[in-house]
């Protein structure tokens, strides 16, 4: 598949560019690992981001079938020819060549899908994962379950439990919207060019309701927020900016009720505590 690939660039005068993230995959193994994360049936509809030289994307439309879709969101044109002909066999693939950070998802895979929800694959271009999962997952999209390539340090940080090194408002986001589970650890060797780090493909199932109770959503964010971003400080003190209408004292006074030690470090609260903690703070004064 290396030899495959390198031949197509070859063919095509396509040089990697490395502001658009572009590493194409090239080890068969880990495009089979995720095809098979990816858990597709006949019939289904799938998004996927930046096909590139369509690494995945034949294998994407062999999994879905005739009776399925493929949309591939791609922002560089310059892949046009390549990707056009690759996937001429494929006539359940259709490409947009749009920027992923714009796209309206639903109404894309609205014609195929109905109303059943799609699934998204991508070997996300690193530069903007955060941006496009937090999209994604955030607005409001019909979309089932992610399986995304991305930095081994993302994929640790979207996996890690409370009080670890890497737990933080990332790991909070990720695991309130969904059940992450790590489906394989990708070398750089895997791909051309190497990109300078390890990667890691994540699938995201995505919740069909919050794991713990959060009276407000926004207000829950703010206290995650505040609380990482200032993770050296007590838990107290880092809630300090969030400018809640509360003395000090009262502050610590509604956390303390709601079984909050005011003393640890924000770090170490699982989701249910920050819960509690936005419910105590933002809940009018009784
Ligand atoms: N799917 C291919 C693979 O696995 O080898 C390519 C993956 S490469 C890591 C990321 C791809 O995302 C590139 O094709 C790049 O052009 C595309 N891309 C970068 N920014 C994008 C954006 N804003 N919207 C859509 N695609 C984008």
């Amino acid at each position: 598949m290396a030899g495959e690939l390198r031949q197509n660039l070859n063919r095509y005068g396509i040089r990697a560019k490395k502001g658009l993230g572009q590493n194409f995959l090239a080890d068969p193994n880990y495009v089979a690992r995720i095809i098979d994360a990816a858990d597709l049936s006949a019939g289904d509809v799938v998004v996927e981001i930046g096909p590139g030289p369509a690494t995945l994307t034949g294998d994407l439309a062999r999994a879905v079938g005739p009776s399925g879709k493929v949309i591939a969101v791609e922002v560089d044109e310059s892949l046009r020819p390549l990707l056009s002909d690759l996937c001429r066999d494929h006539p359940q693939v259709d490409i947009l060549w749009q920027d992923a950070l714009k796209v309206d998802y639903d109404a894309v895979t609205q014609p195929w899908r109905g109303d059943k929800p799609f699934v998204l694959v991508a070997n996300l271009p690193y530069y903007i994962t955060t941006p496009i999962l937090m999209r994604l997952l955030e607005g409001g999209f019909a979309v089932s379950r992610l399986v995304v390539m991305v930095q081994k340090e993302v994929a640790d940080r979207m996996l890690a439990p409370a009080g670890h090194s890497d737990y933080g408002a990332l790991s909070v986001a990720i695991q309130y919207r969904c059940a992450p589970t790590l489906v394989t650890k990708v070398p750089p060797g895997a791909f051309i060019p190497p990109p300078k780090v390890s990667s890691a493909v994540v699938r995201l199932d995505r919740r069909t309701s919050p794991p713990v109770d959060v009276t407000d959503e926004a207000a829950f964010f703010r206290v995650v927020r505040a609380a990482f971003n200032q993770r050296r400080k007590t838990l107290l003190n880092a809630l300090g900016a969030l400018g809640v209408p509360l003395t000090k004292e009262e502050m610590a006074t509604r956390l303390t009720t709601a079984g909050i030690d005011t003393g640890r470090r924000g770090e170490t609260l699982n989701l249910e505590e920050f819960a509690k903690a936005a419910d105590a703070l933002y809940r009018e004064a009784s």
